[in-house]
């Protein structure tokens, strides 16, 4: 047999390729032509009034366990019952249980024990007073602590600050060893950038550094402002825990009660602004008691699902998920972009109430018009806690997983610009780009291919799955996990345009002959769509792990790494668990992003991972930072 040699293989290989190719195409081509677009009417009005509801301030940002979050499940689950979708195992709803922080058991207190001089009487004859504080209005905890209880001398500390490069150091001339330290910071919706130890105020360092010199709690201060007695939210600083290091939050007005009265708090604060030399002092006679205890804040909440029998006896075997997510952010409680004093309602309108609408809308269509496969619609719980209702359900299938042949997620695709639609995930199947670009010219709208899969929202919990995906997004904007997310500034005439893409698309895919096949992450993806930095945030640093949703307390485990990225290139690898990047503690998708989000491409930053039998390993590498690829 002649030997053929491997070019001619190759040239073989080809040839079939694109014959095959070309079937398909002819077959998509000679389907597509019998596509048409359909407007349907009064979809605007429809789609408005339910963004209006699932956006309304009664419904409180839909934050994951919350009575809120409950009024918008009734009213999908509701909306799925009047179209007649069938639901599992009886019922619309997959409950699941979620970690949405952290909160406070019974355990947390504040207590002093105080000597107050009278004049004549010796001190050994004083009766100590007592006072205790009162938790959420003298004090809290902050996120970072540890759990415990410390009783100890109090010492202030100035702004916590040890500058050696400026020979300054709050820790000068005293001992905090085992006492409980206070420090001054800023407040955080007005960072004061003329003071001069500005550049260290870093509150993450302070606390370290309140560490390093031995003390056995922080508490915290505002500086003196107009926020000095609003708290912080808990979780502003992560949850990395220090080393043991118990750390709350004070009241100003309560705490300045202990100062003696000669060397008030404000009268030391403004001698260190006016001498820029440290200022620290031992409280007299004041010994104070922490106890903290915080757990993890597990409630419950449910995917809203129901499904639509397809009409062909085999392909309806077959199943399209149609999905979007419903929660939100609630009062700003994770992921927020609001630096503003007084906590408000991000009434997430485009994100993603524009989604949910979508999804609603596109139930009523399918079912007054089925397509040869099923069709199961979610309304997805937890995204922005790290796309959990997805991943729960990806591990608890309703229907078999493997009969799922396709994902379509809506997120944010109520702020249309420029007639311009951008779907994500084009290349997780060889047929969608032509796809695409053939709606797009049936279509008038704008639609951009962007390459990337792996999109931070739904998709990627089915698309790890080898279930091809496309993302509908309509771009990021600054009300971008903000209060003034809000219906008012939504373009339901694009979301219209939006949903006669999305329902040609499912008809298409939903009526074809043959399923969508799966294609991996090409080493060679690009994108030709980079979203904008996120406002306030982030400057397009590119790490490029490929995430795995399987839950670990440990950190963050990633399925693998994208060809040619710095994780890659570092000798990150796939079941890696993430534990650290940078100074943040990581435990889900959306803590890692947010950490991305504080470098710039070029900057070089350490990441720790456990590897290895039972992750005894632990690993750190130093991965430079690069600016994603046009
Ligand atoms: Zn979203």
């Amino acid at each position: 047999m002649k030997q053929v040699s491997a070019t001619n293989r190759n040239k073989k290989q080809v040839g079939t390729f694109a014959a095959l190719m070309l079937l398909m195409l002819c077959g998509a081509f000679n389907f597509l032509f019998s596509q048409e677009i359909v407007t349907v009417p009064n979809t605007e009005s429809r789609i408005s009034d339910y963004i209006k509801f699932l956006a309304s301030d009664s419904l409180e940002g839909r934050f994951p366990g919350t009575p809120g979050i409950e009024k918008a499940a009734n009213f999908i689950e509701q909306h799925f019952r009047n179209t007649g979708l069938i639901p599992f195992n009886s019922s619309y709803r997959q409950e699941l249980p979620v970690r949405t922080g952290l909160k406070l058991t019974g355990k947390n207190a504040v207590s002093f024990e105080f000597l107050i001089e009278k004049l004549g009487i010796p001190k050994e004859q004083l009766k100590p007073s007592h006072k205790s504080w009162e938790t959420g209005t003298d004090w809290q905890p902050i996120n970072i602590t540890d759990n415990g209880s410390v009783t100890g001398e109090v010492v202030f500390c100035g702004f916590g600050i040890t500058a050696k490069d400026i020979k300054y150091d709050d820790y000068e001339g005293i001992d905090v060893k085992g006492k409980i330290v206070i420090v001054l910071t800023d407040s955080s919706e007005n960072k004061p950038q003329k003071h001069f130890l500005a550049e260290y105020f870093d509150i993450i360092t302070k606390v370290k550094n309140a560490r390093d010199h031995g003390a056995a709690a922080v508490v915290l201060v505002k500086m003196q402002s107009d926020s000095a007695n609003t708290f912080y939210a808990t979780n502003f600083l992560g949850s990395e825990k220090q080393n043991g290091l118990i750390v709350i939050q004070a009241n100003r007005t309560s705490i300045a009660k202990f100062f003696p009265r000669s060397e008030a708090m404000y009268i030391l604060e403004l001698e260190i602004n006016k001498k820029k030399a440290h200022k620290n002092l031992l409280l007299p006679n004041t010994k104070m008691t922490i106890s903290v205890e915080l757990t993890d804040d597990i409630r419950k909440t449910c995917n809203i699902i129901g499904m639509v029998k397809g009409s062909d006896a085999t392909l309806s075997d077959e199943n399209i998920v149609v999905g979007a997510h419903y929660d939100h952010i609630g009062w700003g409680e994770v992921n927020t972009n609001y630096k503003g004093r007084q906590k408000m309602i991000h009434n997430g309108a485009d994100d993603n109430a524009s989604g949910v609408a979508g999804l609603m809308e596109m139930a009523s269509r399918i079912k007054q018009n089925p397509l040869k496969r099923s069709v199961i619609f979610a309304a997805f719980t937890g995204e922005e806690l790290g796309i959990l209702g997805s991943n729960y359900y990806i591990n608890n299938p309703p229907a078999p997983l493997d009969k799922t042949v396709f994902m379509l997620n809506f997120d944010m695709i109520g702020r249309m610009k420029d007639n311009t639609l951008n779907v994500f995930g084009t290349n997780s199947s060889v047929s969608f780009p032509a796809m695409m670009d053939s709606i797009s010219v049936l279509d008038s709208v704008k639609i951009i291919k962007a390459m990337e899969t792996i999109a931070p929202s739904d998709n990627a919990s089915f698309y790890v799955k080898q279930i091809p995906v496309l993302f509908f997004f309509t771009g990021v904007h600054t009300d971008y996990h903000r209060p003034s997310d809000d219906w008012e500034k939504i373009n339901s005439n694009g979301e219209a345009k939006v949903l006669r893409v999305a329902e040609t698309t499912l008809r298409m895919i939903g009526n074809a002959p043959l399923k969508p096949l799966y294609q991996a992450p090409q080493p060679s993806e690009t994108t030709t769509y980079q979203p904008p930095a996120t406002p306030g945030g982030g400057s397009g640093a590119w790490f490029g792990i490929v995430p795995n949703f399987e839950g670990t307390p440990l950190g963050f485990k990633i399925a693998g790494t994208s060809p040619g990225s710095p994780a890659e290139k570092a000798g990150l690898k796939a079941n890696d668990i993430i534990t650290h990047f940078g100074d943040k503690e990581i435990k889900s998708l959306g803590e890692l992003s947010a950490a991305i989000k504080e470098y710039k491409p070029g900057d070089v930053v350490k990441v720790i991972v456990l590897r290895g039998k039972e992750y005894s390993d632990k690993k750190t590498f130093e991965v430079k930072l690069e600016r994603k690829s046009k």
